[in-house]
């Protein structure tokens, strides 16, 4: 490097946009890394009410809990504020004894994680490098292409089948190189879900050496629902005995309504959680947010209340999008993803306007769609009457 790099008495007044143009840090960084889409979050209500000088808008873009999190777990936070200055417990030892007894498994098959994505990113880190290969589906999650760049290792996207995980084809791309592969149910962003009898097909075709990552974040959601019936849509957890190699994530950032806090776990073989524990950074785990997930866990009313919420919204949506004959996918959690009957942005700009924050889905290959998450009964009446105006006026309907 030039010395000149970092000299100071350059003629322009702006260092920021002469000396360090010399430097391509783009060409620096490891390889698949600028190729990547920085991940588009939900854009959040402050940020829409600045920009347009909307008022009231609201937010049904990131698939948080419209009730918000449980009252106990609240209470409990407050009592926690008082302790900042201090180290969480890195080990998480109260929020794991308290998870294994829920669960009824044993803490060391426990990983705690900043979010269930950290515990998604930490399996890679693990398992997986250059040369080896990653199996996701078309659509799937954001987190796993992310993961396997991180780490190196080739993506294999697999192609879905009516907008869902077509498992037998993930099998099928199976080889000597597979060291992961990431399983969403629900999905997200399309709500699909595998059933038990695919899961159960598909594990039995694996070979034990490939990791089976099956991401459970609106597991609560997708048990409740009357379809598809619980004895269909499959218990991750309850098949580890059988198959060592499968890996199960939640989150306390769904039904539980705690997304800012950051709380996320993996259920796993004794010795995967070890090894993972082994490169995860002090303190990935935040004590407000233990804490308040500790709380939550038990909160069974809130919870009852939560999926109740989300059953009543999920009737409400389907039916005005019958009625107005828009094609939705079918969805197992607290989110619809409806056809926008042509290019997405158009609508979603539309619906800003009037204050209402969708997620347009077009990273995941889906641009004429749009996903909505299930509001509370008012919140999803102001969506519907946005969307019959924008879409009226975009002559769409
Ligand atoms: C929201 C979500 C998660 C959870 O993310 P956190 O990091 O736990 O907040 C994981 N997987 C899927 C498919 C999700 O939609």
């Amino acid at each position: 490097m030039s010395a000149s790099a970092f000299s100071t008495d350059s003629a322009s007044t702006d260092p920021a946009t002469t000396d360090l143009a010399a430097i391509d840090f783009t060409a620096l960084a490891k390889p698949g890394i600028s190729e990547l889409a920085p991940y588009q979050p939900g854009k959040p209500v402050e940020e829409l009410q600045r920009e347009s000088g909307v008022r009231e808008a609201i937010k049904l873009a990131s698939n948080e809990n419209p009730l918000g999190p449980s009252p106990r777990a609240m209470a409990a936070l407050r009592g926690r504020l008082n302790e900042v200055e201090r180290y969480p417990d890195g080990g998480g030892y109260a929020l794991k004894q308290a998870l294994a007894a829920h669960l009824g498994i044993d803490h060391n098959r426990l990983t705690l994680g900043n979010g269930s994505n950290e515990v998604l990113e930490l399996v890679a880190r693990v398992f997986a490098g250059p040369g080896d290969e990653i199996i996701y589906s078309e659509h799937c999650f954001t987190v796993y292409p992310i993961a396997t760049r991180i780490v190196g290792a080739t993506a294999v996207q697999v192609k879905a089948r009516r907008w869902g995980h077509d498992l037998q084809a993930m099998a099928g791309a199976v080889n000597e190189r597979t060291r992961i592969v990431y399983i969403a149910s629900p999905n997200n962003p399309t709500g699909t879900w595998v059933t038990d009898g695919e899961l159960e097909r598909f594990l039995a075709a694996v070979p034990p050496r490939v990791l089976v990552v099956l991401d459970e974040a609106y597991y609560e959601y997708a048990r409740a629902r009357s379809y598809p019936p619980a004895s269909q849509y499959p218990d991750g957890m309850s098949k580890q005995d059988r198959f060592h190699n499968l890996l199960v994530t939640r989150t306390f950032s769904k039904v539980h309504g705690l997304a800012a806090l950051r709380i996320g776990y993996c259920v796993s073989h004794p010795q995967i959680a070890d090894l993972m524990n082994r490169i995860r950074m002090p303190f990935n785990v935040n004590a407000p947010g233990m804490t308040a997930a500790l709380a939550a866990l038990d909160d069974d009313a809130h919870i009852q209340r939560s999926l109740q919420c989300n059953y009543e919204g999920m009737e409400q949506l389907q039916a005005a999008f019958r009625s107005l004959d828009i094609p939705t996918i079918d969805s197992a959690g607290n989110f619809l993803t409806f056809d926008s009957l042509g290019e997405a942005l158009p609508v979603y700009d539309g619906l800003l306007r009037l204050g209402v924050i969708v997620r347009p889905i077009g990273a995941y290959d889906m641009a004429d769609h749009l996903r909505v998450t299930i509001g509370t009964h008012t919140e999803n009446e102001r969506f519907l009457t946005a969307l019959r105006e924008v879409m009226s006026g975009l002559g769409r309907l």
